[in-house]
Order: C-alpha cells, then sequence, then structure tokens
C-alpha cells in the first residue's frame, strides 16, 4: 500500500495513471511507414510547450544531464569562454560538465538562494569588446534551492550589450510548470527531461534548439556522435531517428502532451502556482524560512525550506520515509541538512499536495521541531479554499 503514496521531490514526478498505461505498448517497429505519423505531430506539440515556432525541438534517450551535453557539444569548442552563475547544485553540475568538455567557463558565484544576476551579466558582457564569450548559461529553476530566475532580463541584458553570445537555459524543473518562452526570450538552446513536468519516466532529454545554434554547429568543434543533433533533426524529417527510439516514451509523450494541451499551458502554470502558494503558506504558519530570498524568486516546482537551528534536515527526510513512506527532497550540496524539499511539480492537486503538508508536519512534530501540529495544514487549507476560482490571470 504505501506506494500510493505520492512522492514530493522534485522529479522524477508522480506519473498519472493514463501516462503509465500509454507507455505500456508492445514493441512497435520503427521503420515501419506510419512511424512517422506518430512522430511529427508529437514534434509539432512540443514546439507548443517550448513556445517556439522558428525552433526545433529534439529528442534523445538520456536524462537531462544528456541534454545538457547536447547543448553544449553540437554548439561549442573546446577553450570557448561561457559565462555563467553558480547559485546551486544543478547550475554547479552544468558548469562541472562545461569544464569536463573543455570549455573556458567564467562563473559568478551566488549567494544560494538568490538567482541569475543579470545585471552583472550585463556589465561583464559590456566589457567583453572582443565579444570572447560564446554562451550565457541560465538554471531557469534551481530545484536545489527553489528559485525561478528571470530569463528575459537575462536577455534583456544581452541585448542591452549588444553582445551576439547565445542563451542557454536549462528548463529541466520549469518547462511544464512555469511559463517558459523560447522565441520571445531568444533562448538558443533550451533544455528539458521527460520526468518532470511531463510527468513521464525518465529517460528522454527534450532539447530545444534555434536556428542559430544549429548554424552553429558549422564551426562548433567538442566531439559529439549520438547527440549529434543533425544526425536527429535529419532523421526525424523522415519519421525516424538515427537510432533505435524509444517507443514506450514516445507513446507516454504524446499522452502527455494530450494531456497538458487539453488543460491549457496557462492552466497548467495556474495549478503549480495555486500549489505551490498553498505549501508557502504552510512554511509561513511553522514560522520557518524559505531558502529563495524573495517572493520574484519564488519557484513554483519546488519549495527549499530552511530547517531551524540544531535540526538536521536530513533526518527528517529520513524520518518522513521510515514512518510514513513519503519522500521530500534533502538539501544538496551546501544546503545538506540544513534544508529540506517540498516538491510539487507534475501531477499534483490541492489534495495530494495537503497530504505532504500534512506529513512533513508528522515528522517535525515527531523530532520535537517548535511547530503546531496542523498549522501548515490549515494554512494551506485557507489558501485552498478560498482560491478554488484562482483565474489564470491572477497567478500570472
Ligand atoms: C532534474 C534536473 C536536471 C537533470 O537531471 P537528470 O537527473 O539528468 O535528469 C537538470 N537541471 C535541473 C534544474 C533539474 O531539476
Amino acid at each position: 500500500m504505501p506506494d500510493q503514496n505520492p512522492v514530493f521531490i522534485p522529479g522524477p514526478t508522480n506519473i498519472p495513471d493514463q501516462l503509465r498505461a500509454a507507455m505500456n505498448i508492445q514493441t512497435r517497429d520503427h521503420r515501419a511507414p506510419d512511424f512517422v505519423e506518430t512522430l511529427a505531430p508529437l514534434l509539432r506539440d512540443l514546439k507548443k510547450v517550448f513556445k517556439t515556432s522558428d525552433g526545433t525541438v529534439l529528442t534523445f534517450p538520456a536524462s537531462g544531464t544528456g541534454g545538457w551535453e547536447a547543448a553544449i557539444t553540437n554548439t561549442l569548442s573546446p577553450g570557448d569562454k561561457v559565462l555563467v552563475a553558480r547559485y546551486g547544485m544543478f547550475s554547479h553540475r552544468w558548469i562541472d560538465l562545461c569544464e569536463r568538455h573543455g570549455l573556458n567557463v567564467h562563473t559568478v558565484d551566488i549567494e544560494w538562494g538568490r538567482g541569475a544576476p543579470a545585471e552583472h551579466f550585463e556589465q561583464l558582457l559590456t566589457e567583453d569588446e572582443a565579444q570572447e564569450f560564446k554562451a550565457v548559461l541560465v538554471t531557469h529553476n534551481e530545484t536545489a534551492t527553489g528559485v525561478k530566475s528571470d530569463i528575459a532580463a537575462v536577455r534583456a541584458a544581452l541585448n542591452k550589450a549588444q553582445h551576439p553570445a547565445m542563451l542557454y537555459v536549462d528548463c529541466v524543473s520549469s518547462l511544464a510548470c512555469m511559463d517558459f518562452r523560447m522565441d520571445e526570450w531568444e533562448v538558443d538552446l533550451a533544455v528539458s527531461g521527460s520526468q518532470k513536468g511531463f510527468m513521464l519516466a525518465t529517460g528522454m532529454a527534450i532539447v530545444g534548439v534555434s536556428t542559430k545554434a544549429m548554424q552553429a554547429m558549422d564551426t562548433a568543434t567538442c566531439s559529439r556522435c549520438f547527440f549529434d543533433f543533425r544526425d536527429m533533426a535529419n532523421a526525424n524529417t523522415n519519421g525516424s531517428y538515427p537510432y533505435t527510439p524509444p517507443i514506450q516514451l514516445l507513446s507516454g509523450l504524446k499522452a502527455s502532451l494530450d494531456m497538458l494541451l487539453t488543460e491549457g499551458l496557462d492552466a497548467v502554470f495556474a495549478r503549480h502556482y495555486r500549489l505551490a502558494e498553498g505549501v508557502r503558506c504552510a512554511v509561513a504558519a511553522w514560522g520557518m524560512d524559505l531558502c529563495a530570498k524573495s517572493p520574484e524568486l519564488y519557484s513554483d516546482s519546488v519549495t527549499t525550506i530552511l530547517t531551524p537551528e540544531g535540526f538536521n534536515a536530513d533526518e527528517l527526510v529520513q524520518h518522513a520515509y521510515d514512518a510514513y513512506h513519503v519522500s521530500f527532497g534533502v538539501g544538496l550540496g551546501q544546503m545538506a541538512g540544513k534544508a529540506f524539499r517540498i516538491g510539487h511539480l507534475g501531477s499534483l492537486t490541492d489534495v495530494m499536495t495537503l497530504s505532504g503538508i500534512a506529513t512533513a508536519e508528522m515528522a517535525m512534530k515527531d523530532l520535537n521541531y517548535p511547530i503546531q501540529l496542523g498549522a501548515g495544514v490549515a494554512a494551506a487549507q485557507e489558501y485552498y479554499r478560498n482560491t478554488l476560482t484562482l483565474t489564470t490571470q491572477q497567478a500570472a
């Protein structure tokens, strides 16, 4: 029975029954002529989720990390200078990946709990008169800290500096959860994966590629084979893959896109905002602080909660699992032991979210945290009762 509990980790996320069913299909021949009809509408719908008409969306059998690698190796050369801010474990891991591919990474270290420093980027890009920076890398939603960065502001910084560097965005834990606009923000590489907002099994990297990024392949010399964009794009044009496609995941992806587009992207974002606000109300009622420093940074996918002085957050997460069979996220990197995370992305309702808040509360009470049993649940209940008709506009 405990396997019926939802997970409250920020990915992989809960898989709705209809998506599990959609992934449970018999082997199909990917060289059969009707496979074309499977792939083309899928890629078309993916573009709606990325909000791109100019770009190309490609899917690779991999996790999100493979998407990062694809973005880097297709478009850059060893020694290329890239600008990136580190403000959590995921931005940190992307920097590490760039370094291992021999890029010259200029890292700006930011306090964890803050987001991409658009103004500082503008200054550095303005000073870069030789235009050596080839790319600016931003993690849209830093899953370690529960911080959402302002991608439009980073694009504005590039434009104000009149800098031609490409803009790479990790949107693994924001796409299909929070608004993302590939064309409007002129994002050149947008990296996502199947197991977060898409509510699917892990195993597919989903990458949005701009025309400019495709053209960068002409001169980029990083080695690539499995993740070669052109091989994939050319094969896709003929309705195939350069190798065996993950048929079951693609079948799930079709169902996921149907679900998301039927609900409507604005409604999906409004639901994530509302669920997140309920969790934030609970945290306030517990008298605890968020890792995110200010409201405009609050993530609607994950909330990172600082535990009070003298309480080890790892123990809390362990106890919630041992006692109640419910998973929360541990603190990552420098937040280890100091924070825990409630993931509230993907397939979740207010009722499910209340169960997570209630469980966190029981686990904290068991460990003598200075909280009132029921305080967080009541605060979230009050918020959910009062926002049943929350409109898309209010959530924006
Ligand atoms: C989950 C996640 C990734 C990718 O992780 P994988 O385990 O490789 O799928 C990358 N960036 C962010 C922000 C994430 O949340």
